[in-house]
């Protein structure tokens, strides 16, 4: 049965619904580019921290061989005092043998101490770039929120235009129809209405009867049997 409304007129409405639709998507958007964008941030943030602690892990390294050398040395000092001391050969022999052993073993650790010391230098040398990448990321934050906050203001005074439009134009509607036309939309938006495509719904492409068809020819809105939206023939 057709409805009490021109063709004229849901053909409007139907736009309006479109681009209401499609100012809300523009409108979405914004907010997963900053959410994109703080990801982004807190991402380098933390590879910064990381290269600050492994710099601090690095810098342990160093001073703890460094206290084994020390320790060792005076363990050295404090074996060599003890050589005059010696009553036989054999005590002084053995003592000789422990401190030549003692001496190759911080031998070892000055080179591990070297080693550290490079490691260290390495880990050093990420801190700029991970400074570098939390500032370039901040940076690019800062420019999306621009450009974002920009396009709301623009957009939202789009809505506010189009929603105008669309309550004159549902106004217009008679009582009836008005009804129907919000109990549909509320429920599938601007897919609430659809042009007949050739002889079938441009919703669901369901083929539509000779009744229909002649209905609609004479510009009047009839519901589609298979999705239930407004049809309406475009001229
Ligand atoms: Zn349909």
């Amino acid at each position: 049965m057709a409805l009490a409304v021109s063709a004229d007129a849901l053909r409007t409405l139907h736009r309006l619904q479109r681009q209401m639709t499609d100012l809300r998507e523009q409108l979405a958007a914004g907010p997963r580019q900053l959410a994109v964008g703080s990801k982004q941030v807190e991402a380098a943030e933390s590879a910064h921290a990381a290269t600050l602690d492994e710099i601090k892990k690095a810098k342990m390294a160093v001073d703890q061989k460094q206290l084994q050398l020390r320790s060792a040395e005076s363990k050295i000092l404090d074996l060599e005092a003890k050589l005059n001391a010696c009553k036989t050969n054999r005590e002084y022999q053995t003592l000789r043998d422990q401190i030549a052993a003692d001496r190759m073993a911080t031998k070892v650790l000055e080179d591990e101490i070297l080693e550290a010391l490079d490691r260290l230098d390495t880990v050093k040398r990420n801190v700029a770039p991970a400074e570098a990448e939390v500032a370039a990321a901040k940076k690019r934050l800062s420019e999306t929120r621009a450009k974002v906050d920009g396009e709301a203001t623009r957009l939202e005074a789009e809505v506010a235009r189009i929603r105008a439009d669309l309550d004159s134009a549902e106004n217009d509607l008679p009582h009836d129809s008005r009804e129907v036309y919000h109990r549909i939309v509320k429920s599938k938006g601007a897919d609430a209405m659809a042009a007949v495509e050739g002889e079938s719904c441009g919703g669901c492409f369901q083929q539509l009867t000779g009744n229909m068809l002649a209905e609609l020819s004479m510009g009047r809105v009839v519901p589609c049997r298979g999705c239930g939206c407004l049809l309406y023939v475009t001229t």
